[in-house]
């Protein structure tokens, strides 16, 4: 093992960047050049049939099947034109990673070869998916799933060395009409959110008739050459080091965040960006991270479905990428201890088809008071809902990352900025219960129409709130870098969606008591700012101070993923998605089961690969090591040497015995909890006991682990440390 390990670090040493060659040097002569865009569909489609899939686009107006055959007509059309063999659906199923099936446009009619590709192949496909999770839904009912066109996210073409192929964004669901991915409960989320805003916008604005979430998705990942990922059984299996002893310079000197781009590193990211723009993809920005080989990009945000699925490709497309450079993308929450995780920013807000952006403050009073309605809205339903919101970023990867005094805490609480904190204070000191005077009316239109345009400047950068806002936009920091991210964007916009939904009737309400309408929306917004103002916190969330603070306000701090889960199938949670027609009850449980199984799995996992590797590695390394300083000892004692002159060698002796027993120990007894914790037939105590009991394991025995990586001689460690996984060349 060992010698796979310098062996691997000499190939690693000696790479040199690839050449990369862009076929432009202008980004708009190929930018979504792979889409079937406007454009394309402009080209390819009949008059009716591009109306009819912008219908879709715009209006979520079906399409129907005599359309969807001129739609598959023009698009096999534009594939094949571009060399295209292949279609598949693509979809992104609960695992976490896209899913293809791929067909053939090839269809034998008559006994006569033909390139074939009908509305129906385009609209609906079986992918015999039995293998993706579904919670049992489809084992009770219907053993088949199928997925269905979202025309609302356009067809691109994946290249790749051997073809290309025609990809359909879709739905999957049950037979039975169950939703099984991610998009589809997106999408209902959108489409209530939209008649939600609309209905709101329309006390301020009648021309306003349709509203659609943005999303701009700030990405990090790590980069480690794959000859030193190869000699790291853990990483390469778990997506994290499961051991490591910090290397001597690691994040301390924080240089790497403004050092400039490694060459190699360069020449991939100008290599996956020249394929994200093939697709469409707006990559906007590049730079390095805080951390050691460390790294982020970020598009310019979209429509949030067109952004899930940009976000969704961008990271199969950097992987596939990666291989021709040699690197493995990292994109796991925390590869390494020690280090800081890698987290996926969702930059999020909501825009009229009149171009205005609700959370951009205006330069008048009404449209301020616009903006002011949609913001108080939005922090209404994230503490109405923060145990949900908690819920939907909740994974074992993402447990590293929460809460370890480097990315946003499991405590969900908002920052605003010094300027509209003081707003929302004065609204409440200004806003009387009664009705209000005049004067009362002209300061508070004054007060209102202050809020300036360009919040930038004033929002200060507290970097340390999960869900902060950002000057036009809510910025959700705490979800995973490894997530797809849908389903805290499903979340997020159904909670908001309920609470619109909820401000629109008491609104109405106090309307018809006799109110005119800007005091009736003022008296909603000032209830809602004094019953939520305890999610408000403008301190350093890392803070010991702010975990008792926020134990004092009530809010909670789930560490975990098990018991965070609850919160999808809490009694508020279910009526919430039932209400809105998210999901079923049924939907909903299944949901939980299989999140519950995935973190089981993913310490199942990691506890196995961690017993092999301490087993056959790390323990044979030890004990070789303690065999030399034996017969050192030995040889030392044979030419008389007194014991003080081996004492060092004595000690070393008996410390690495003392490890390696409490290791072997310690491992066993891990055996014992998994063999345990697999017995327990109930899901959620099965995930609980996973957590508590067997994961609690992983740190002893790492500790014991990193000691001997200490003391061992550097030649005979089995696999590459720290330093050389980090330092990329
Ligand atoms: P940061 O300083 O956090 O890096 P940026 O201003 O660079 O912030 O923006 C980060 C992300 O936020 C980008 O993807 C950007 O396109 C996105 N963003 C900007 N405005 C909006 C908006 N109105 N809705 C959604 N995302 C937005
Ligand atoms: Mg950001």
């Amino acid at each position: 093992m060992s010698t796979l390990r310098f062996r691997a670090l000499e190939i690693a040493i000696d790479r040199a960047p690839v050449k990369v060659s862009p076929p432009s040097s202008k980004i708009s002569d190929y930018f979504g050049i792979n889409v079937f865009n406007k454009e394309a569909m402009q080209k390819h489609l009949p008059r009716e049939a591009y109306k009819a899939v912008m219908a879709a686009i715009e209006h979520g107006v079906q399409v129907e099947r005599s359309m969807a055959d001129l739609v598959a007509l023009g698009m096999k059309d534009w594939a094949s034109s571009k060399g295209c063999t292949h279609y598949t659906h693509w979809f992104q199923p609960l695992t976490g990673l896209t899913a293809e099936k791929h067909d053939s446009f090839f269809e034998v009619s008559d006994g006569k070869a033909i390139e074939h590709f009908s509305g129906n192949a385009l609209a609906q496909q079986e992918p015999d998916a039995s293998s993706f999770p579904s919670g049992g839904i489809r084992n009770t009912f219907e053993a088949r799933g199928y997925t269905a066109w979202d025309p609302s996210s356009p067809a691109f073409i994946i290249e790749s060395a051997s073809g290309k192929t025609l990809c359909i964004p879709t739905i999957f669901v049950s037979y039975t009409g169950e939703t099984l991915d991610y998009k589809a409960p997106l999408l209902k989320a959108l489409h209530v959110l939209d008649k939600a805003a609309v209905d709101v916008c329309q006390l301020f604005d009648k021309d306003v008739n349709k509203v659609h979430a943005t999303l701009g998705v700030e990405q990090e990942y790590f980069l480690v050459d794959t000859s030193m990922l190869n000699s790291r059984p853990d990483l390469l299996i778990t997506g994290r080091t499961l051991f490591g002893h910090s290397p001597a310079k690691g994040q301390q000197l924080e240089d790497h965040y403004f050092g400039s781009i490694p060459e190699r590193v360069y020449a991939f990211m100008l290599d996956f960006e020249t394929e994200a723009y093939k697709l469409g993809i707006p990559l906007k920005t590049r730079h390095n991270e805080v951390a050691p080989s460390q790294f982020e990009c970020a598009p310019v945000f979209e429509e949030i479905n067109l952004a899930v699925d940009h976000n969704a490709l961008l990271m199969d497309l950097m992987e596939k990428v990666a291989k021709r450079h040699h690197f493995k993308v990292l994109l796991h929450e925390k590869p390494y201890a020690g280090i800081n995780g890698s987290g996926k920013h969702n930059n999020w807000s909501l825009s009229t088809n009149t171009g205005k952006n609700l959370l951009s403050p205006g330069s008048t009073p009404k449209s301020n008071l616009m903006f002011l309605t949609f913001f108080v809205n939005t922090i209404r339903a994230v503490y109405e809902h923060a145990d949900l919101l908690r819920a939907s970023i909740a994974s074992a990867s993402n447990d590293h990352r929460l809460g370890a005094n480097e990315a946003p805490p499991a405590i969900m609480s908002i920052f605003l900025g010094r300027q509209l904190t003081n707003i929302l204070n004065e609204i409440v000191e200004m806003v009387p219960e009664k009705k209000m005077t005049a004067d009362e009316k002209t300061a508070l239109k004054l007060n209102i129409g202050k809020i300036p345009e360009i919040l930038l400047d004033n929002t200060d950068r507290n970097r340390t709130s999960p869900f902060a806002f950002t000057g036009n936009k809510f910025e959700f920091r705490a979800v995973g870098s490894s997530a797809n991210c849908s389903n805290a964007m499903m979340v997020l916009n159904t909670i908001v969606a309920s609470q619109l939904r909820h401000f629109k009737n008491e609104v109405d309400k106090l309307m018809e008591k006799g109110d005119k309408k800007d005091e009736a929306i003022l008296k909603v917004l000032r209830q809602y700012i004094v019953e939520s103002k305890n999610i408000l916190f403008e301190g350093n969330g890392y803070s010991e101070e702010w975990k008792a603070e926020a134990k004092k306000r009530g809010l909670s701090n789930v560490q975990t993923t098990p018991p965070a889960l609850d919160a999808y199938v809490s009694k508020k949670s279910v009526k919430l998605f039932d209400e809105l027609e998210i999901f079923n009850h049924r939907e909903i449980e299944a949901r939980h089961e299989i999140m519950l199984e995935t973190y089981i799995k993913k310490i199942q996992i990691e506890a196995r690969v961690m017993g092999d590797l301490v087993v056959n590695h790390i323990i044979p390394a030890a004990l070789k090591y303690q065999t030399v300083l034996s017969s050192n000892v030995e040889s030392l004692t044979r030419i008389g040497m007194k014991q003080d002159v081996y004492a060092t060698q004595v000690d070393m002796i008996t410390e690495i015995s003392e490890h390696v027993t409490t290791i072997k120990l310690k491992v066993n007894e891990m055996i014992e909890a998994r063999k345990k914790a697999n017995k327990i037939e109930n899901v959620r105590d099965k995930a609980v006991a996973y957590c508590d009991e067997v994961r609690s394991y992983f740190d002893i025995i790492r500790y014991h682990v990193d000691k001997l990586e200490m003391i061992i001689d550097d030649e005979m460690w089995p696999i590459a440390k720290y330093r050389e996984l980090v330092n990329i060349r």
